[in-house]
């Protein structure tokens, strides 16, 4: 086994290198791990509460370049199972929450082991599951790798006794405990990292976890949840509860759940704000909700940017995995001296993309994930009406969910395309009539997720990024690939609320602190 188990806590988290795609070797070990995946298929992702495993098949997952493809038949948790599972989730985290810092630690760091071990078998899995291309199949089980072990020295420092006052006769102490069951309910677009991420993060200080994946990747959901409990986390501490919307909300309403870590789109995590808020009859104490949400987010390119870079990147924050990622840019903000050029050169840009099932290894757009998200992105864009420039690319023939990779000019700014997150393949170009300008209307945004700048000018650099909102700021390149406790990710304002996953706060969010202030003047000692 390769895991990098924590014998030595000071062990510095590195992030983990991703594949070289270039190489034919690595290719042929993706293709083959693809090749024995789907002689599995279809995966069966059953309930599974403690050491109970229900596997009564109610829902698929699908090949989304290929939706004949049925990759998991999954089991849709009933609400009788969500209370089971919390219940029994209760019952395991005070044993589990007891145990030390470091074994747990180990445990996530054993559960990274696995992951490493089947690294290029997930990487197919989110391929298939999720029409994510290799490059960022492989990027997203890094990522879950990454989250496992940077969590686990980060319950390791948060453990560690935190410096407070001393005075002479008083001893002041920190201690921070987990605060009872987490729900994590997890996108489908980083199907292994997010909810790797999430779930780590709850696991290793102490609280116990209800997984609730994407209906769109419960198999992605069930290789974390196996890799976590082959790591060593008990099976009570860890219930898997496949299903829809409905089963994240049965969850969010349980009186016995402490703090619901949700990533997701902006209606869901307001419905689940509101939802925690009001406690129920006997709940004795308050739910913390962790919502990272959607963005909108701007791209400003300055008069004297360097369209040899900016092209590239722009395509790249648009465009990868078909614009479905949070941090993806939607809106390109720039300066009208050089708007036309921008525009003509993006136009070009825009057909040498190849639009593909994520299984071929130059595509560079997969499809979007289900036929929802195509008919909501099309919609939108039809309704634009007359006086909109689109330029758009081809799509393949055959059944994948293909949307277009599309370029907007001159789209009205009260426009859905402008307005709001259409999560696909979609960048408007809108001139402006300098970086001040941009700025106003990245400011005027609900949305607060990514932001990029291309400028060569360090005064216009300094200023952008003070007045910015946003919670990840990109210069000079593109607004996508945050890496773990190298650029800590979340958004602010409508966006998200709280510490940065990825960042040395995000911990905090799970525990409860307690401080201990005790006399420790004797004024004299028991007689024997
Ligand atoms: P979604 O909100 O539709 O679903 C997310 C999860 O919530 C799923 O597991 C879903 O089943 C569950 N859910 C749906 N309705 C629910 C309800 N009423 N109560 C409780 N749970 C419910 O989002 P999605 O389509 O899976 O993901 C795309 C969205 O996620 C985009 O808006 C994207 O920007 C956002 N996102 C944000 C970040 C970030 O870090 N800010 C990262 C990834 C994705």
């Amino acid at each position: 086994m390769t895991s990098a188990v924590l014998d030595d806590p000071m062990t510095q988290f590195t992030n983990e290198p991703v594949r070289e795609l270039r190489r034919a070797p690595e290719r042929a070990r993706l293709e083959e791990a693809l090749a024995e995946l789907d002689r599995r298929l279809p995966i069966a992702v059953p309930v599974t509460i403690g050491a109970r495993v229900r596997d009564e098949p109610s829902f698929d997952s699908v090949d989304p370049s290929d939706p004949g493809r049925i990759v998991a038949r999954a089991t849709a948790a009933t609400s009788r199972e969500v209370e089971g599972a919390v219940r029994v989730a209760a019952e395991a985290q005070r044993e589990w929450g007891a145990r030390p810092a470091i074994e747990r630690a180990r445990a996530m760091s054993r559960a990274a082991g696995e992951l490493r071990e089947r690294r290029a078998e997930l990487a197919a899995l989110a391929v298939r599951e999720c029409a994510k291309p290799w490059s960022q199949a492989d990027a997203d089980v890094c990522e879950a790798i990454d989250f496992l072990e940077f969590y686990a020295r980060g319950a390791l420092a948060l453990d560690a006794a935190s410096p407070l006052i001393q005075m002479p006769g008083e001893r002041n102490t920190l201690r921070h405990r987990a605060r009872g069951v987490a729900a994590v309910i997890a996108p489908w677009n980083f199907p292994l990292a997010i909810l790797a991420g999430m779930t780590a993060a709850a696991l290793v200080t102490g609280n116990a976890v209800c997984v609730k994946p994407a209906e769109q990747s419960p198999a992605c959901g069930l290789a974390v949840v196996e890799a976590l409990r082959q790591g060593g986390v008990p099976d009570g501490v860890i219930a898997l509860l496949p299903g829809d919307g409905a089963v994240g909300g049965a969850l969010v309403e349980d009186p016995a759940v402490h703090t619901i870590a949700f990533t997701g789109s902006g209606a869901v995590g307001l419905e689940i704000l509101r939802k925690a808020a009001s406690p129920a009859a006997g709940q004795r104490h308050l739910k913390r909700v962790i919502a990272e949400m959607g963005g909108k987010n701007c791209v400003i390119v300055d008069a004297d940017a360097d369209l040899d870079e900016v092209i590239p990147a722009l395509l790249d924050s648009a465009f990868a995995f078909a614009g479905q990622k949070c941090s993806a840019a939607s809106r390109t903000l720039v300066h009208e001296r050089i708007a036309d050029e921008l525009l003509d050169r993006m136009r070009g840009a825009l057909h040498t993309l190849r639009v593909g099932p994520a299984e071929d290894f130059e595509t560079d757009v997969p499809p979007v994930i289900d036929p929802d998200a195509r008919a909501r992105i099309e919609s939108a864009l039809a309704d634009l009406g007359p006086g909109s420039e689109i330029e758009r690319a081809a799509v393949p023939a055959g059944p994948g969910y293909w949307v277009a990779p599309t370029i907007v000019a001159g789209a009205p700014a009260d426009s859905g395309v402008v307005t709001s997150e259409l999560f696909g393949p979609v960048l408007t170009i809108e001139p402006v009539a300098g970086v001040d300008a941009a700025c106003e209307i990245v400011d005027g945004l609900g949305q607060a997720l990514t932001g990029g700048l291309f400028s060569r000018d360090p005064a216009t650099i300094e200023r952008v990024a003070a007045r910015t909102p946003v919670g990840n700021f990109y210069v000079n390149r593109a607004t996508t690939g945050a890496m773990p406790g190298r650029q800590p990710f979340g958004g602010n304002r409508l966006s998200g609320m709280g510490f940065k996953a990825g960042g040395d706060e995000y911990l905090l969010q799970f525990v409860d602190a307690l401080v201990i202030t005790e006399n420790t003047v004797r004024h004299g000692l028991p007689i024997e």
